[in-house]
């Protein structure tokens, strides 16, 4: 750096063909002639900032060289050029139009140029960036870490002027009212009517002095022809006085002035219009969350400090949680690995729960068939759909059931079409294309059913031959930890029954399974879930499926019915009668050694509302009582937990867990059961969860029982920590 020069860096913004690019080189060229050390880096993806200064040469940009030779190659000399009278000249260059993202690019060119400590070595270091649309790349050189003073090149015409006051917002945005940042206004004029009059009203509303008028001049033409900046011609040309100025102003301490941008409406009213003042400007972000700070507290009349509103995944998270349910496809993540990472954690976590209940054994969930195309900086920035085809063409060479493409936030962002991915389906196996583009088709359950729905278009055949005596289950929720083994129990029954399942809508099936759906003429429903109720609705009305009534069941009762149900549609009741008979023995030995420890428990029962029928039959028939039955409306769905009339009498309407915890001090149960977790009080009464996803089958709360049983032996050993048999089994 020149003694006794203060560094300086100052961003030239302006809208794109407003001139910006002449005034950044005519002001670099200026500060040389000064003997100033000055650096250009030009920030627009049509890299010609620094072309007049280079002699009319171009030179090569940060992102080709990024591009090119990689991240880890790229080294400055690659792109550091030496301009007119030593100036230094960098372009950042972008992608092509229409792909990738330019604003990820600059990102990237300033990332690498921050290896080095190159602008350091500068007296001035001016960037030369498009301000048309200011998103985030764009507005890197904005940051505090960069500009320290920023100019906005503008015409009278309306749009430049507009872009200029997007260009203030985006300052505001980075410095909020703390900062004075803004240089002033340089006016490049294009000899319009008014033009004289539009600028002074807009510099005037946001309280910027126009610091210079760039004279329409022919002698810029004869500058571009000659491949020069207007500095470097002969003469003593008046438009030379213009950037003369701007050099000495620039070199010495600049007077500041904070982004006051307009609102789109004054902006109309005052550039259009002959107004000179002001009504309203648009309050600083820190005003406007105060606003919304001080209305939520008027609302609630208190400052909410934790909100406890459930999290929900994006679409893409729902999608690739249903498309890896079809084992024999390859699921393809195109997106960076993260996306992949955290819905893995999802994906996985049932088959992590399995590992800790079963000890070593590895679920299929822990590793699921789902990959990522690993997006990069450089397809971030030049477009990723060759990298996805690469992705495809190695998929397809495995030759699995289906290969399904998933679209993350970014590969949505740089405008990656996955339409055209399914052309590369082969006769074999069909390329599937979900654009969720991350959240942009919504959240988890979006996804879930865009994922749901494209792939059963996709691959059901509408002409599947039956298969008699076979059924559908629909719907399973395969992020419960107990789905394999409600599975497996149904399996077990439905083959006592002679009925096979045919196939397992996006529980865990092959495309070929899910190809023949339409085999099984009857479809039962996993659970009244309200997810696995719109499959439902989707599946009868766009396939004509027919269904059971009922879903699968749970408990003693809603069993027996089911299979006597069954028994009707296949022409097998006494098959059905047969199994319940064998079934019921099972469960009356399994509720009678319940019931010779349990006999006369009282329990205290909160649910929400939801059936808990399948949980009282079995208290009650082990010879225990309810001291309480509380229903807390917790659901959009109807009050209701039994469907026994005579029970309607024990239940109560609760509105609070507070009410609850008053009630359970007063009546000392024994056994605490609810459907939320309650803290834990006494050392010898039983607190136990009432399942979300309950056990199917006949001993659905026999499972029950048999944990209470053991937790009844734990209190007595004082607590679990004490349980020899319970620290061996998880600890040891
Ligand atoms: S919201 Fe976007 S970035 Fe986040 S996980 Fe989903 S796809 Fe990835």
């Amino acid at each position: 750096m020149s003694e006794n020069i203060q560094h300086l860096e100052l961003a030239v913004y302006g809208k794109g063909g407003i001139g910006k690019s002449t005034i950044s080189a005519n002001l670099t060229a200026a500060l040389a002639q000064r003997g100033l050390r000055v650096l250009q880096i030009g920030c627009d993806p049509k890299h010609d900032s620094t072309r007049a200064l280079m002699g009319g040469e171009r030179i090569p940009t940060v992102l080709d060289v990024l591009r090119d030779r990689g991240k880890e190659n790229a080294v400055i000399e690659d792109v550091l050029r030496s301009g007119y009278l030593g100036c230094g000249c960098i372009e950042a260059g972008g992608p092509q139009p229409g792909v990738g993202c330019a604003g990820r690019g600059i990102i990237s060119a300033f990332e690498f140029l921050g290896r080095y400590s190159l602008r350091e070595s500068y007296d001035r270091v001016i960037y030369d960036v498009l301000g048309d649309v200011v998103c985030g790349g764009f507005a890197v050189s904005v940051r505090r870490e960069y500009a320290d003073a920023v100019f906005l090149v503008t015409s009278g015409e309306y749009m430049a002027l507009y872009a200029a006051n997007n260009i203030l917002r985006g300052i505001r945005n980075f410095d909020s009212d703390r900062y004075a940042r803004v240089a002033g206004i340089i006016y490049n004029e294009r000899k319009l009517e008014d033009e004289d009059g539009r600028v002074k009203r807009f510099a005037d509303a946001v309280g910027l002095p126009v610091l210079a008028k760039v004279p329409k001049s022919e002698a810029f033409a004869l500058a571009e022809e000659k491949n020069v900046t207007l500095m470097q011609l002969e003469g003593d040309l008046p438009e030379k006085k213009v950037f003369e100025y701007l050099a000495e102003l620039v070199s010495s301490p600049l007077k500041l002035h904070k982004a006051n941008p307009l609102s789109d409406e004054d902006h109309e009213r005052i550039v259009l219009g002959n107004e000179t003042s002001l009504s309203v400007s648009v309050p600083a972000p820190e005003a406007a969350e105060t606003q919304d700070a001080a209305q939520e507290t008027s609302v609630s009349g208190s400052t909410q400090k934790v909100t406890r509103r459930p999290l929900y995944g994006c679409a893409f998270n729902g999608a690739a949680t249903t498309a890896v349910h079809l084992t024999d496809a390859v699921v393809i993540a195109h997106g960076p690995k993260a996306c992949a990472f955290y819905t893995w954690q999802n994906i996985s976590s049932p088959g992590r729960r399995n590992i800790f209940n079963r000890g070593v054994l590895m679920p299929s969930s822990i590793s699921p068939n789902f990959e990522s195309t690993d997006i990069s900086h450089n397809e971030a920035v030049f477009g990723g759909m060759e990298l996805l085809r690469r992705s495809v063409r190695d998929a397809l060479d495995r030759k699995p059931g289906a290969v399904i493409v998933i679209s993350t936030c970014v590969s949505g962002i740089i405008g990656d079409d996955l339409s055209s991915i399914e052309e590369m389906s082969t006769d074999e196996v069909p390329v599937i294309a979900l654009a969720t583009d991350g959240d942009l088709a919504g959240d988890y359950m979006e996804g879930l059913r865009m994922a749901q729905e494209t792939i059963l278009q996709r691959l059901v055949d509408r002409q599947a031959p039956e298969v008699p005596m076979s059924v559908n289950i629909i719907g399973e929720t395969a992020i419960a930890s107990n789905a394999d083994s409600n599975f497996a129990v149904m399996e077990r029954l439905l083959g006592m029954m002679g009925i096979r399942v045919n196939c397992r809508c996006f529980g865990s099936c092959t495309a070929s399974e899910l190809r023949g759906l339409l085999s099984a003429p009857v479809n039962i429903l996993a659970a009244n879930t309200s997810d696995a109720l719109e499959l439902k609705e989707y599946l009868e009305k766009n396939f004509g499926c027919r269904f059971l009534d009922a879903p699968l069941p749970i408990g003693l009762e809603a069993t027996s019915e089911w299979l006597l149900s069954l028994g009707d549609i296949f022409g097998c009741r006494e098959k059905a009668r047969e199994i319940i008979q064998q079934e019921r023995r099972m469960y009356d030995e399994a509720v009678g050694r319940a019931a010779s420890r349990l006999r006369g428990k009282r329990v205290f029962l909160t649910a929400i509302n939801a059936r808990t029928d399948w949980l009282m039959d079995t208290v009650l028939d082990a010879g225990m009582e309810f001291c309480h039955i509380g229903v807390l409306n917790y659901m959009r769905s109807p009050l209701i937990v039994t469907e026994h009339p005579d029970r309607l009498s024990m239940i109560t309407e609760i509105t609070s867990t507070a009410q609850t915890e008053e009630l359970r001090r007063e009546l000392r149960p024994d056994i605490v059961i609810s459907a939320y977790t309650v803290p834990k009080g006494d050392d010898d009464v039983v607190y136990d969860v009432i399942p979300m996803l309950p056990d199917l089958g006949m001993l659905s709360a026999v499972m029950i029982l048999q944990r209470w049983i053991s937790l009844m032996d734990t209190n007595r050993k004082g607590s679990w920590e004490n349980d020899r048999e319970l620290f061996e089994k998880y600890y040891s």
